[in-house]
C-alpha cells in the first residue's frame, strides 16, 4: 500500500518496505514514474491493465477518476499505487473480505489524490467508504483487524495507531 512519486521518495519508502515493483527498482524512476504498460512490460508474469470502470470487487465497479488499474498477481503487497495508476494484487485480494478489498482499493486511490501520506490515505478511503455506503462500522473493524498485524517503524504507524485514526476520520462529518 506504497505510493512511489518522486526519486526522493521511491528511496525513502524503500525503508521499511519492499520496493513497490518486488523484482527490483523500476529504472526510470529517477525521472519520472512508469506508465501502467510500461510497469507491465517490466513486471511481465500475468500483470495486465484494466481501463477506468473495468476493476470489480466482488461484483461491484470501482472507480478512482480516470486511472486504470494493473493488476499484479506477483505485486508483494495488496495494493500499490505510482501517479496515474493503481497496482492491485488479485491473488492476495481473494483472501480478504469485501469491506477490507474496497477500502485496499480506495486507500491506494487516495494515494492519487492525496499523496504519498498513509495516514492522509487511510482517512480518504474510510471517508469515501461511508459516503459511498460500503464502509459500516463492522466493515470498519475488518479492516482494522487487517491492519493490526502491521508493527510500526519510523516511517510507518503500526496498526492501532492508523485503526484510531481512522475511527476518527469515520467519525468526522468534515471530509479531509
Ligand atoms: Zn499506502
Amino acid at each position: 500500500m506504497r505510493f512511489t512519486e518522486l526519486p526522493a521518495r521511491l528511496a525513502v519508502m524503500a525503508i521499511g518496505f519492499a520496493l513497490v515493483i518486488s523484482s527490483g527498482v523500476w529504472p526510470a524512476a529517477a525521472d519520472n514514474p512508469p506508465s501502467p504498460e510500461e510497469y507491465v512490460a517490466y513486471v511481465g508474469g500475468d500483470a495486465r491493465i484494466l481501463p477506468a470502470g473495468g476493476l470489480k470487487l466482488d461484483g461491484d465497479t470501482q472507480l478512482c477518476g480516470q486511472r486504470p488499474t494493473v493488476l499484479d498477481p506477483n505485486l508483494d503487497d495488496y495494493g500499490a499505487a505510482y501517479p496515474g495508476f493503481l497496482i492491485m494484487n488479485p491473488k492476495l485480494l481473494a483472501r480478504v473480505s469485501t469491506p477490507v478489498k474496497k477500502w485496499i482499493y480506495a486507500h491506494e486511490c487516495g494515494h492519487q489524490f492525496r499523496g504519498p501520506d498513509e495516514e492522509t490515505a487511510d482517512c480518504f478511503a474510510v471517508q469515501r467508504g461511508r459516503r459511498y455506503g460500503w464502509l459500516s462500522e463492522d466493515g470498519l473493524n475488518e479492516v482494522c483487524g487487517f491492519i493490526a498485524p502491521a508493527k510500526g517503524d519510523m516511517m510507518h504507524l503500526g496498526g492501532s495507531h492508523r485503526c484510531e485514526y481512522m475511527r476518527r476520520c469515520f467519525a468526522d462529518p468534515s471530509v479531509r
